[in-house]
Formats: C-alpha cells, sequence, structure tokens
C-alpha cells in the first residue's frame, strides 16, 4: 500500500475505528468479568460494553495500543511508516513525521512495534533456499574498555543470518544488471533473519538455524566444521569454500 492508497483507506480517525473494531470483533470473544458473550457497542467511546455486568472495555484494550493515549490513526500510521520504508526508521524521524509532541511517546511507540514486528517473524520459518553465514557487526564500546583482538574482541557482535533466497525476476536482473555494469544477478533475497548470539560454536549455530529455517529447506553454507550436522537437519545441505551468491554481500549493501 503506498501513502495515497493508506490516506485514503485510513482517511481519519473514524475510518481507523472501524478497521479496528472489524478485527477486534473476531477476537473478543467474553467479557473478562463475566464470561458473557454479547456486547454493546458504544460509538462515540470507541468501547464494547458487557450486555449483562457492563463492563466496559476499550477497543484498543488487548492490543498493542492498550494504554496508548495517542488515535488509533497514529499507530496505523506509524506501522505504515515503518513497515513501507526500506530504510530504518529512527524514533525521531518518526516523531517528526507522526507529528507527535513527546520523543519519548515516539520511542515508545517505535519499540512496542519493532517487539510486535520480531514476535511475528519468530513465528515464520525460512523456507526453499536459504542462505547462512555467520558475521561480525560493529558494536558501541566505551572507550576505557580494553578490546581483545580479532573474533573474541567485544567491538564485535557475533551474527548469525539466514537469507531466504530466490531467483530473480526478469525486471529485477535488467535493473540490477543495468546499475551494476559488467556484473551478473544470480539471487534475489527474499526475507532475512538475524540473531546475535554470544559464541559461534555448532551447537549455537545449529540451534539459530532450527529455529529460523524450515526442515524441507535446502541451506547453503560456506564449508565451516560448525554446519556439519546441516546435512541431517535439512532437505539439502550445499557448503562451498567460498559463499556462491555471497550473503555477507548482500548482507552489509543492504542494511544501515
Ligand atoms: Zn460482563
Amino acid at each position: 500500500m503506498n501513502i495515497i492508497e493508506f490516506s485514503d483507506k485510513y482517511k481519519d480517525e473514524a475510518a481507523c475505528v472501524a478497521d479496528l473494531k472489524q478485527r477486534r470483533d473476531l477476537q473478543v470473544k467474553e467479557c473478562p468479568h463475566c464470561g458473557c458473550t454479547e456486547f454493546y457497542w458504544k460509538g462515540d467511546k470507541a468501547m464494547y460494553e458487557c450486555k449483562k455486568c457492563h463492563y466496559r472495555m476499550s477497543l484498543k484494550k488487548g492490543t498493542i495500543m492498550e494504554n496508548s493515549n495517542l488515535p488509533i490513526r497514529t499507530w496505523y500510521l506509524a506501522i505504515h511508516l515503518m513497515t513501507a520504508t526500506k530504510q530504518s526508521m529512527s524514533a525521531c524521524e518518526l516523531q517528526r513525521q507522526l507529528g507527535i509532541k513527546s520523543y519519548e511517546t515516539a520511542h515508545d511507540l517505535m519499540h512496542k512495534l519493532r517487539d510486535a514486528m520480531g514476535q511475528r517473524e519468530g513465528l515464520y520459518k525460512l523456507d526453499d533456499e536459504v542462505e547462512l553465514d555467520e558475521m561480525f557487526f560493529d558494536v558501541a564500546v566505551s572507550a576505557d574498555e580494553e578490546l581483545k583482538r580479532g573474533a573474541g574482541s567485544q567491538a564485535k557482535a557475533k551474527v548469525v543470518v539466514m537469507a531466504g533466497v530466490r531467483t530473480p525476476t526478469e525486471d529485477e536482473r535488467r535493473l540490477y544488471e543495468s546499475k551494476n555494469r559488467g556484473s551478473k544477478v544470480l539471487k534475489a533475497m527474499n526475507y532475512i533473519k538475524m540473531k546475535v548470539v554470544s559464541g559461534l560454536h555448532a551447537e549455537e549455530v545449529e540451534n539459530c538455524a532450527a529455529e529460523g529455517i524450515s526442515h524441507n529447506a535446502c541451506v547453503v553454507t560456506d564449508a565451516h566444521v560448525s554446519h556439519s550436522q546441516f546435512a541431517k537437519m535439512f532437505a539439502r545441505h550445499e557448503a562451498y569454500s567460498e559463499s556462491r551468491y555471497g550473503v555477507h554481500a548482500i548482507v552489509t549493501s543492504k542494511l544501515p
């Protein structure tokens, strides 16, 4: 959905209340006080009222918006901005775009949405062809901390990166190759999962892979010893001495 479609569909608070009510009607089954399954709808207050004990329940109750005074439309717009833009958005930028007065409110909103997105994402596993690689990301450490050298350094976070890859479409191929003369596009990336781990021992990498990748997938890795069980864990395991399509290159070029 682009921003014009968004503003047509969710043109004001009433439209957003109506949309959320439609979704909540399927989820709100019974009164938390008396168990009655029938409600009145108090449209002016955006509340359900139990027909038996008259307990009132806000439309936001039981959702991520519970305990927030922001309009539902602000939440919808935040979700749209955070999912529609390819670049990650800072709390400051979100605050500015949504016209929220306090930075803390914008920060809180963003983190609640990120948590919810992460939980939802955790439910899905990567399928078909998946490339797995271990990477090191720079992390901030205080200047007076003495740094260990190399892979054990506290200035590097160890991250297992899993990328679902697929054959690129003709359009993607043309676009990429016109921008990068001389290089061929071999694979396109669908989804990516990343997990910070305390070490890159076989067991930790295997746990990550089991959590993030479906048993039916074909998993492509380098020939590192920590992948020795992958052939048993997944439908197929292809190990290369050099990553064929370079998860590493994809990730470092795509992430901010
Ligand atoms: Zn009740």
